[in-house]
């Protein structure tokens, strides 16, 4: 059984084509630029040549033609006709509080991801424009939605409510969601596996350590904290996002710049987090270890509080839970970074979190980094949100 997995930006669309007998992907692709001049698509066959088309893509509806149409290429395509596609995976970023499990898209869900349109802005308008892109290319195929949101919907009263007036919850649903959902179920979930931990009552921190940054605490794989919040803008220090700061801040430069708070939002969310720390070297974690090799004092002190956040809510979370029986690491510095990896790691002395250099010494696959005498389990698991997308797209359908 195949099952395209697709996630939809404001002018991308990423795809996969995964079978599901092994779980491996058949192809898998990006269109860039949709909506804007110079669209182009690139699709990669597995075990075969990229094939690029540079054409015009107006709306999602075109750019999932394009791929039908590169999924089906004589030369560069994967399957003879969308017959052998059994249903269509979307990741959708906020489901409100109505969803917290993923779901077979009928009307209702349409209408819940559209009253979610203020609740991401940015996604959840591109989301829906892929399902419905989806529903013209492939008539009666089941497409289902794997919210972002959900796996933060888990956590309890005291995780999610805000300390405000409570009739902002309750006329807006202002609340703690929680983001890279499908990333900390994924991961959470493979490291109970990997780690041969109980599957009820393991007690697993997830770092999701990319551009985009949050930590997870999860016992048996259901959430008891995230740190993202209403937005993505929670929590730890990220490429360009602030996380946690005193929201008084917004004001005081609101007053003093003569900014509105729109504009110091975006500053909070494009210009902050390592890059504004460093005084503007750059989002790239690689750039900011680069710079403070070179003496950078900044970009040194930007990296310090980044990995010093992370270490922070690590401890929050082994309290939050009563103990934590593994830690686990992943995107793009977590798998990448075993520098960054070992400096969190070092706060953690007190848990009894003891790192195997050796082990550690690793990049982009299963491995646990701590040593044998380690009371924590510490592990790297790589991500994969679109198989964790299309296993659930699979139960679902089948
Ligand atoms: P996102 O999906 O949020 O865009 P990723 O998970 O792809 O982010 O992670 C991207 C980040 O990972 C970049 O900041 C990049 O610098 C960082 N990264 C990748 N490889 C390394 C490495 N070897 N050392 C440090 N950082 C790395």
């Amino acid at each position: 059984m195949k099952i395209l997995v697709v996630n939809c930006g404001s002018s991308s669309l990423k795809y996969q084509l995964i079978d599901m007998n092994d779980e491996s992907v058949i192809a898998k692709g990006l269109c860039e630029r949709i909506g804007i001049e110079g669209s182009k698509l690139t699709h990669q066959p597995a075990g075969k040549d990229k094939y690029v088309v540079e054409n015009p893509m107006p709306d999602h509806t075109v750019a999932i033609q394009m791929v039908m149409d590169a999924l089906q290429d004589k030369e560069h395509g994967v399957i003879e006709n969308t017959d052998e596609i059994a249903a269509i995976g979307h990741r959708v970023l906020h489901g409100g509080t109505v969803y917290s499990d993923s779901c077979i898209v009928n009307e209702d869900v349409k209408r819940v991801i559209r009253e979610c349109f203020d609740l991401g802005p940015l996604h959840n308008p591109a989301n829906l424009m892929g399902i419905e892109a989806c529903e013209k290319a492939m008539p009666g195929k089941p497409n289902v939605a794997v919210w972002d949101t959900a796996f933060g919907m888990k956590m309890p009263e005291k995780a999610y409510l805000y300390a405000i007036p409570h009739e902002y919850y309750e006329k807006y649903s202002i609340r703690r969601y929680g983001f890279h959902g499908t990333s900390h179920m994924f991961v959470s979930g493979e490291a109970i596996k990997f780690g041969n931990l109980d599957p009820e009552n393991a007690k697993v921190i997830v770092c999701h350590l990319g551009n985009g940054a949050s930590v997870s605490a999860s016992i048996g794989g259901k959430c008891v904290d995230t740190s993202m919040g209403l937005t993505p803008l929670e929590g730890l220090i990220m490429g360009t996002r602030s996380g946690d700061i005193d929201p008084a801040v917004v004001q005081f430069i609101c007053n003093k710049e003569g900014k509105d708070v729109n504009e110091l939002l975006n500053i909070l969310n494009k210009k902050s987090g390592v890059l504004g720390m460093s005084g503007g070297v750059s989002s790239d974690f690689r750039d900011i270890e680069a710079a403070k090799k070179e003496g950078n004092h900044l970009a040194e002190v930007a990296l310090d509080a980044f990995i010093y956040r992370v270490a922070k809510y690590i401890g929050a979370y082994t309290a939050a839970m009563n103990g934590v029986d593994a830690i686990a690491f992943t995107a793009g510095v977590g798998e990448n970074d075993k520098a960054s990896r070992k400096a969190i790691c070092e706060y953690l002395g007190y848990l009894g979190v003891k790192i195997d250099d050796e082990a550690n010494d690793v990049r982009g696959k299963k491995a646990v980094i701590s040593a044998e005498d380690s009371k924590v389990k510490v592990m790297l698991i790589p991500t994969n949100e679109e198989l964790a997308i299309a296993r659930d797209t699979l139960a679902l359908v089948k």
